[in-house]
């Protein structure tokens, strides 16, 4: 029987904003533990909460960026559930009237277009950190850091509409995408400001219902989510196949061993006790409110996506690539407006800079290359000084050195040989050589032509203008 694959994506953000949801404490990254606390975000008795107007107004950037309809009146609810990393016995959360609704994100696999629809964005606040002494040599002791309580967050949920691990993925590079352009949250999954949950289901194929969902929580890394997805459908089609059910349950997943286990069972699921935030008053959001975030959003990846197609004349694929952040896009755009080839440029980007940023983990905002630089590089293509091979070698010390293109040619001697003489006895030395070679060419083996030009390459270090070579080698022979 073949079945079919089920997901729904539960995506929480962090805002961007420079202090926590309800009080001031400050949300800066990498502090030492319990720096960034106030009693307000230690929940002890007493205190009142008070909303931050930026952190509505990025989740309101989040909502319009991805389609959702907002809300005129939205309100916080409190979600009741024990645990060490939350002070306050309860997360102040958005429940039954959240932000936004109705949204959708467009994704593309292969050329096909698919739209993702998005249930529900509400806001809330963010729970602590636990620290095991296992990883502190205390073994038996825990920890508990809440610098994170009360950071503010969207929770963005899908609907079931992703059919494959490849899909879901794809709708996190976008969705990431949306919120780093609309300037939402810097979704940095390594600091926990991007995490994942995903909800998965099997269903016999031409079934019409739906079959129980597991919930694989907290996934932070795109890859992770892909794979606990795909061992989750398995794992479901193997008890399904051996005549069991599917327990709705919450899973995690163990990255090391690429397996999901369970967290908690549906009868040890929490009952949150939902009921409004007595503290908070709901929020009332303005048409002329909505329209002037709206009318403050940036271009948005697809747009941008569109005007590269159209104004630069590059395939939709190197669009993609080159609009999944906005700082490549920008990269993009200023080595353009200093150099007009924009599929050469896009080649180089795609190809050699991204390449490397990979892989030493850098952004492109941290390239040691600028578009600058790039452009001068390109140049002395142009120019015909470097081949395109040696222009590759050349990169490789520029992203190494910092040097420029021009520095490195001249204190390399690397620059292309395209004087004529000194290329013609390049040619002579290889004929004397491969006599033979020679020989068979003349008796019609066409193929030893591309031998012959290869050894004189390879005796030039690569740095004889091919084109002339080619020529010159014809030449000779003939
Ligand atoms: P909960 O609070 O129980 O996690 P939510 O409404 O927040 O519920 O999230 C439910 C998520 O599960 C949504 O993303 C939804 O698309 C997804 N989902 C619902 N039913 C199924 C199903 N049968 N298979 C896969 N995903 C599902
Ligand atoms: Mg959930
Ligand atoms: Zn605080």
């Amino acid at each position: 029987m073949n079945y079919e694959m089920i997901i729904g994506l539960e995506v929480h953000a962090q805002l961007k904003t420079k202090s926590k949801i309800f009080c001031s404490c400050p949300t800066e990254f990498g502090k030492p533990a319990n720096e960034n606390t106030c009693p307000i975000c230690l929940g002890m008795p007493g205190v009142i909460p008070v909303l931050n107007k930026k952190a509505i107004q990025l989740a309101m950037r989040a909502c319009l960026s991805t389609n959702c309809h907002i809300a005129s009146v939205n309100r916080f609810a409190r979600k009741n559930y024990f645990y060490p990393d939350l002070p306050k016995g309860y997360q102040i959360s958005q429940f039954e009237l959240p932000l936004g609704i109705d949204g959708h994100v467009n994704i593309q696999i292969n050329g096909t277009k698919k739209k993702i629809g998005l249930t529900r964005i509400h806001m809330e606040e963010d729970a602590g950190k636990l620290i095991h002494g296992e990883n502190l040599g205390s073994p038996g002791k825990s920890y508990v850091d809440f610098n994170r309580t009360g950071v503010p967050l969207v929770e963005i949920v899908s609907e079931p509409d992703l059919r494959s691990g490849e899909e879901a993925r794809e709708y996190l590079t976008q969705l990431k995408s949306i919120l780093d352009y609309a300037e939402v949250s810097d979704c940095n999954m390594e600091e926990g400001s991007l995490r994942c949950d995903a909800n998965v289901s099997v269903r016999p194929e031409g079934q019409k219902e739906f079959g129980t969902r597991t919930e694989t929580k907290n996934l932070n890394s795109f890859r992770f989510v892909q794979r606990a997805i795909e061992y989750e459908f398995n794992r479901q089609i193997k008890v399904l196949e051996q005549g069991d059910s599917i327990v709705q349950e919450t899973r995690l997943y163990d990255s090391n061993k690429g397996v999901t286990f369970t967290m908690r069972s549906k009868e040890e699921a929490h009952d949150y006790r939902y009921f409004p935030e007595p503290d908070l008053v709901p929020v009332e959001i303005s048409d002329e409110w909505i329209k002037e975030t709206m009318d403050d959003l940036p271009e948005l990846p697809e747009q941008k996506r569109e005007r590269f197609v159209q104004s630069y004349n590059i395939p939709e694929y190197d669009a993609v690539v080159l609009t999944t952040s906005r700082n490549i896009a920008d990269y993009y755009e200023k080595s353009v407006s200093l150099y007009p080839e924009p599929k050469e440029i896009s080649n180089w980007i795609m190809g050699e800079l991204l390449r490397q940023l990979k892989i030493d983990g850098r952004k492109i905002e941290a390239s040691p290359i600028k578009p600058e630089g790039l452009i001068a590089l390109l140049k002395l293509i142009k120019e015909g000084t470097l081949s395109a091979k040696m222009a590759k070698t050349v990169f490789e010390e520029m992203y190494q050195s910092s040097k420029s293109a021009t520095e490195i040619v001249a204190q390399k001697g690397l620059a292309q040989i395209t004087d004529s003489s000194t290329i013609e006895n390049l040619v002579d030395e290889i004929l004397k050589i491969n006599t033979g070679q020679v020989e068979q060419y003349k008796n019609g083996k066409e193929k030893v032509f591309g031998f012959l030009v290869g050894q004189i390459m390879k005796q030039s270090k690569g740095q004889a203008d091919p084109a002339l070579v080619n020529k010159l080698l014809k030449d000779k022979i003939n």
